[in-house]
C-alpha cells in the first residue's frame, strides 16, 4: 500500500492549493472563503519517483459545533489514517489559537510532521516563516503554494517523513 500524507491546517491557509501543487493538477477545490471544501479527498502523487497518497482534510462545514471543533475533528480523522502529517500554517497571518490546538493534536498522534509555512510568496515573508519555529515542530519550510516557491524542499522533507 502507498504511504499516506494528511494535509492538515485551519481553513483558508492554502491546503487545497498546496495539494494541487503536490499532485500537479487542479483537482482539489480552492475557495476564497474559509470552510467550504466539501470532504476529505485522497489523491495520488509522485515526487522523486516515489508514489504516495495525499489527503486534503478540509472537509468541514461551519455549523453548530463551531469552527474550531470541526477543524479538530476533521484533522484528527485525517491524522489517524496517515503515515505522516503536512501541517500548513499561513505564515503571513502567523500562528493562531486554532493552530496551537492542531499542534497539540498532531503531537498526541506521534506521527511524523512537516511544517509548511505557506503564503511565503517572496523574500519579504521569509521572516514570517522563521517565526513559526516557535510552534516547536522543527524547521518551518517556507512555501508559496500559489506560485510553487519552496515546494521542492518541502516535498524532500515529506519523503523523509513518510
Ligand atoms: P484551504 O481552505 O486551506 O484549502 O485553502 P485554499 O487552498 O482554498 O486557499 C485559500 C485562499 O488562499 C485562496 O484564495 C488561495 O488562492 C489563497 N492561497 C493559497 N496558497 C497561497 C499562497 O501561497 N500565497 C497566497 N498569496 N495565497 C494563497
Ligand atoms: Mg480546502
Amino acid at each position: 500500500p502507498m504511504p499516506v500524507l494528511a494535509v492538515v491546517g485551519r481553513p483558508n491557509v492554502g491546503k487545497s492549493t498546496l495539494v494541487n501543487r503536490i499532485i500537479g493538477r487542479r483537482e482539489a477545490v480552492v475557495e476564497d472563503r474559509p470552510g467550504v471544501t466539501r470532504d476529505r479527498v485522497s489523491y495520488d502523487a509522485t515526487w522523486n519517483g516515489r508514489r504516495f497518497k495525499v489527503v486534503d482534510t478540509g472537509g468541514w462545514e461551519i455549523d453548530a459545533l463551531g469552527l474550531d471543533g470541526l477543524v479538530a475533528q476533521q484533522a484528527e480523522q485525517g491524522i489517524e489514517a496517515a503515515d505522516a502529517v503536512l501541517f500548513v500554517v499561513d505564515a503571513v497571518v502567523g500562528a493562531t489559537d486554532t493552530d496551537d490546538a492542531l499542534v497539540k493534536l498532531i503531537r498526541r498522534s506521534g506521527k511524523p510532521v512537516v511544517l509548511c509555512a505557506n503564503k511565503v510568496d517572496g523574500p519579504s515573508a521569509e521572516a514570517d516563516a522563521a517565526a513559526l519555529w516557535n510552534l516547536g515542530l522543527g524547521e518551518p519550510y517556507p512555501v508559496s503554494a500559489l506560485h510553487g516557491r519552496g515546494s521542492g524542499d518541502m516535498l524532500d522533507a515529506v519523503l523523509e517523513a513518510l
